[in-house]
């Protein structure tokens, strides 16, 4: 599906790429209309989602809302932030067209007509230990249940966020002032939020588990392990018909990550993020000073090696280097069988670089272009379904299928 965007013509996933980086001013009409009868919120922590005509699924982050919450939730940074705050300003709207559907908006052109995923009161629980989901979980597209993080991010800690991780900005400012870091769901609350959302609502069918990176890695493991057997137990790993995907900090030594094979993860995602190590070392001190690049590698091609092509995945943040040096990247993973996955940076949480101004549409089509060429060249298949809220890698696979290029 294309369509002409100020002077070029752009398929869905350049569309998403672009809305998703750089948000959307979404009209009264439309809460006045869906608000209770779709999935549709102007809490930003509920992750909303539109979804385009050919089933692309996109994030859809309200601007105005966003930047309140974000005000309002890092008034410790506030004002050093409020400088690059000039920077945010989205083309796109969401309002109502002529036939009073729900449409997205370049300026004042109408690019498309968009749907809603279907209501849910998933937002509305709490566990029985009292852990509201919202704040702890997310829905993403129509088959993704995602946990942000899990458990604390060491590196943030001692003082060496990532400059694009918003919660690890917070849990620095946290640390720095020396105030109570939050509280994690325990594996059991894990499990009931799955099963909520997997069987009660039946809403979703693949579970994404994230948390932060750990000095103690086989720590972080047995906890990965202990949230895999509670799912197990309550739910069972049988009556999840879609993926589990697991993101972890890579050990030092690669088998402690057979573990979490065996307790039923599907894939298991360890970040480079950023390919430039230039860039990585300025953007990711953290990652940089306590993993580095070469424990990523030896970790991810010992799964592939072990597990098979296609079971290690490693991010790469869409937005933040170069293209031609995010490729060679993902070209060195996806020849030794590991899934470079794309996620597309979101530059209105936290500065990068003293920037928050995301990529022009031409660095978008050039990721695109390359990805779903070493897709093809190396037959790896992206996690996602359908398909998820800020990735474009299954967007780009599923086309691929679609025009037979697979
Ligand atoms: S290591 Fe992960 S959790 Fe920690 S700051 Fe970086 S992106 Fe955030």
């Amino acid at each position: 599906m294309n369509m002409e965007f100020g002077g070029a013509t752009i398929d869905t996933i350049d569309l998403k790429a672009l809305v998703v980086s750089r948000g959307v001013n979404v009209s009264n009409r439309i809460y006045k209309k869906f608000s209770g009868q779709v999935r549709l919120s102007a809490n930003p922590l509920e992750c909303n989602t539109i979804i385009l005509p050919d089933n692309t699924i996109v994030q859809l982050t309200d601007l105005s809302f966003h930047m309140d919450y974000i005000k309002s939730a890092i008034s410790w940074d506030t004002l050093k932030q409020l400088k690059y705050f000039s920077q945010i300003k989205t083309p796109f709207r969401l309002d109502l067209d002529e036939a009073d559907l729900p449409a997205l908006y370049f300026k004042n052109q109408k690019l498309t007509n968009v749907a809603f995923p279907r209501l849910t009161d998933f937002y509305k629980q709490k566990t029985s230990s009292g852990i509201p989901y919202l704040g702890n979980a997310v829905l993403q597209g129509t088959q993704w249940l995602s946990f942000q993080l899990l458990w604390k991010c060491d590196y943030a800690i001692a003082g060496d966020p990532c400059q694009y991780c918003y919660s690890g900005g917070e849990l620095d400012h946290l640390t720095r002032r020396k105030k109570e870091l939050p509280v994690y769901p325990s594996p059991e609350d894990i499990a009931e939020i799955v099963e909520y959302a997997v069987i009660k609502e039946g809403y979703v069918d693949s579970i994404q588990i994230t948390g932060g990176s750990t000095f103690n890695v086989q720590a972080e493991c047995d906890r990965i392990t202990a949230i895999l057997d509670a799912i197990n137990l309550r739910v069972g790993r049988a009556n999840i018909p879609g993926e589990i995907l697991i993101y972890t900090t890579p050990p030092k030594n690669p088998q402690m990550v057979d573990q979490l094979f065996e307790a039923g993860a599907d894939r298991i995602s360890m970040s480079l993020e950023i390919w430039d190590e230039e860039l990585a070392r300025k953007i990711m001190p953290g990652k940089t000073k306590f993993t580095g690049r070469q424990r990523h590698l030896d970790a991810l091609e010992y799964v592939a090696l072990k597990h098979g092509k296609g079971k290690a995945c490693s991010n790469f943040i869409i937005g933040l280097e170069p293209a031609d040096s995010l490729l060679e990247g993902a070209n060195y993973l996806a020849s030794r069988g590991i899934v470079p996955i794309a996620s597309v940076w979101i530059p209105f949480g936290r500065p990068v670089l003293g920037s928050m101004k995301a990529p022009d549409l031409g660095y978008y089509q050039k990721i695109k272009n390359g990805l779903s060429d070493i897709y093809c060249k190396y037959g790896l298949i992206p996690p996602g379904g359908k398909g998820l809220n800020v990735c474009m890698c299954r967007d780009i696979y599923l086309q691929n299928q679609k025009e037979g290029i697979d």
